[in-house]
């Protein structure tokens, strides 16, 4: 019985060893299921991604339609370019598109037809780690990770020294502000840690950003109103960030992008207008009456 009994619990083993290798395969499978969406090309093109290693990128939308559900197509060809190094900014109302069109260029979804091109190239010819490694955003609301904020600003480039995350966080006008903490780099922010404002998590997100040197740059500004002071340090952040690097801004205050290289106004899946600010305010129309808006307050 006792020789029989080194086979059967080796059998044993074996059959658990099974069971669990299918257990994560089915996992696996529901995973997949979800980002089936989009698939990873069998020779992927390389691209550069940290603008000190290269060029910034360059940026196209051709025709572009697109829609979440077959029923409605959301973009109705849509079409711009983002040159090297410049700045384009997109407005128009919620709904118009704006988001929609971040969303297509770091491929969370494919186009029906015409083309997301990133340095001349269709984004589905990369290895989609590769592109969103190319692309960095500041979003509208960051989410920190329960852990310091030394962290949460290293996790733009994991393996960072602590003099490159502080000289990140200097950039980003959030190094005064943590020398200011009980536990400066090490205090513990997040749910169980330190709250911290609306302005100060952004500048977290633009520092984490500074960190990832990517060679594409989406903003995605906050809706809500800050206060003067904040918003000043933020834009001046944004500046650093921004500058020689390829971005798209999705605003929603055009006194942010007056700047801009050229500036989209989205309407309902169509860009009805665009130029720079001085060509839209002449051209009299959709942009120009925003603009009179916001320069009274409405806005
Ligand atoms: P904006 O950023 O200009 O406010 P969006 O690009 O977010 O506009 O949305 C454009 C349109 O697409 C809206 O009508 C919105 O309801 C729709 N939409 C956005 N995301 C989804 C989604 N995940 N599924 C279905 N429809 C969506």
């Amino acid at each position: 019985l006792l020789q029989l009994y080194g086979p059967l619990n080796f059998l044993g083993s074996v059959y658990s060893g099974i069971r669990t290798a299918l257990v994560d395969l089915e996992h696996m499978l529901s995973l997949t299921e979800e980002v089936v969406e989009v698939a990873d090309p069998a020779s992927p093109l390389p691209i550069a991604t940290r603008l000190a290693d290269s060029a910034p990128a360059q940026v196209a939308f051709r025709d572009v339609h697109f829609g979440y559900r077959p029923e409605r197509e959301i973009l109705h060809g849509v079409s711009f370019d983002v040159q090297p190094g410049h700045k384009v900014a997109i407005v128009g109302s919620t709904g118009a598109g704006k988001s929609t069109i971040s969303r297509l260029l770091f491929r969370f979804y494919d186009t029906w037809s015409g083309a997301v091109l990133v340095d001349g190239h269709d984004v589905r010819s990369y290895r989609q780690a590769d592109l969103r490694a190319a692309i960095g955003v500041v979003p509208q609301d960051t989410v920190l990770f329960n852990d310091s904020i030394g962290y949460n600003i290293a996790y733009g480039r994991l393996g960072a020294t602590p003099e490159q995350v502080e000289e990140a966080a200097r950039l980003a006008q959030i190094h005064d502000f943590i020398m200011t903490l009980p536990e400066g780099y090490e205090t513990q922010v997040g749910e169980r840690g330190l709250k911290l404002s609306g302005g100060e998590k952004q500048r977290v997100a633009i520092a984490r950003t500074i960190l990832k040197d990517p060679r594409v740059l989406v903003l995605d500004e906050a809706t809500s109103a800050l206060d003067t002071h904040t918003e000043k340090e933020i834009q001046a952040a944004l500046k650093t960030v921004s500058a020689h690097r390829t971005t798209l801004v999705i605003a929603h205050r055009l006194s942010t992008i007056v700047d801009a290289d050229e500036i989209l106004v989205m309407g309902q899946g169509l860009v009805v207008e665009r130029g720079t600010h001085a060509q839209l305010l002449a051209a009299q129309g959709q942009y120009a009456a925003m603009w009179a808006a916001q320069a009274t307050g409405e806005g």
